[in-house]
């Protein structure tokens, strides 16, 4: 382990910032941490609640002044309790760990699905300055939890980007699933990379599309998370540990993982279980 990473890897404290609400059932949190606000788009970063529990999760925003954000869905424990949490509250960071979504050029498609717009907003903000053409299409159940859409929009009027809203209730945008629009997109536009991140199901769905079209394909996984840097084994994805080899995998590494991607991941006893199309 490098020096930065053992530094990277050490507990801090901090204060919560800023909360944002951004649906329902998410809220984003602002706070400082001078190690994070150096994160590339795709990295994680482990956030302990005091008292509760520690939870790897997304960057979506690093700043030079420092300020880090993450966005965060109310799931469970761990994440109702930080839900609870005011301005001013302590809260611990370890991180950024894992590795960092490619620089594409020319054509780029963007697809992800709850959550999963995290990553995939930080990247499109920082690293896509310079690609001919974006695509995004952006998924969720209903328009209230549809994340981020102000944001991306502006992204979009930035730049020649196309923002495609999808709900499965069609109460916002094309209804149905965000990889149902998917196809005839894929027809008009020739595309260089496709980055994915969502439930897994559904970057399974992306994936294939991308082999089917031949085009580069980038996705970032979730598993059981603990240790973050490879040792504990909680987040083995064949070969792979995704805190340390990932969380960020190209079409060709999800190959050799097939007998596991989209299928089956570890829970809390290191035991395999089956990915089901909720997760
Ligand atoms: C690399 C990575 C990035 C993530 N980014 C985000 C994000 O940006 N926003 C967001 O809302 N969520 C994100 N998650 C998921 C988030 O970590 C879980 O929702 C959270 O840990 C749930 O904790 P809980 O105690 O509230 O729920 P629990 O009741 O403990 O569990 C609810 C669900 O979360 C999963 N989970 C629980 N603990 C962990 C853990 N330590 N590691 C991974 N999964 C866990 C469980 O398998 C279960 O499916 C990310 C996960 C990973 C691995």
């Amino acid at each position: 382990m490098s020096a930065c990473h053992i530094t990277n890897n050490k507990l801090r404290t901090t204060a919560i910032q800023c909360i944002k609400t951004e649906s329902p059932t998410v809220k984003t949190f602002t706070f400082k941490d001078k190690h994070c606000a150096k994160a590339k788009p795709g990295q994680f970063l482990m956030l302990w609640i005091p008292g509760v529990d520690e939870i790897p999760l997304s960057i979506l925003g690093a700043d030079r002044n420092g300020d880090v954000s993450v966005s965060v869905k109310n799931v469970g424990e761990a994440t109702q309790a930080l839900h609870r949490r005011k301005v001013g509250d302590i809260i611990g960071v370890r991180g950024p760990f894992g590795n960092s979504f490619s620089l594409a050029k020319g054509r780029v498609l963007l697809v992800g699905g709850g959550t999963g717009l995290v990553p995939l907003l930080f990247h499109a903000k920082k690293s896509l300055s310079k690609v001919k053409l974006i695509v995004f299409v952006a998924g969720a159940k209903t328009k209230d939890e549809l994340l981020f859409a102000d944001e991306i929009r502006k992204v979009v009027s930035d730049r020649k980007m196309e923002f495609i809203e999808t709900t499965e209730d069609g109460s916002c945008g094309f209804k149905g699933l965000c990889t149902q629009p998917l196809e005839p997109l894929l027809e008009k536009n020739k595309f260089n990379m496709i980055y994915a991140c969502g439930p897994e199901q559904m970057i399974k769905e992306v994936f294939c599309l991308a082999q089917k079209h031949k085009i580069g394909f980038e996705a970032s996984l979730e598993r059981l998370m603990r240790c973050a840097v490879g040792l504990c084994g909680s987040c083995l994805l064949g070969k792979y540990r995704v805190c340390r080899d990932g969380p960020v995998f190209t079409g060709r590494q999800l190959e050799e993982a097939s007998a596991e991607f989209g299928v089956s991941k570890r829970d809390f006893d290191g035991r395999r279980i089956l990915i089901n199309s909720g997760n």
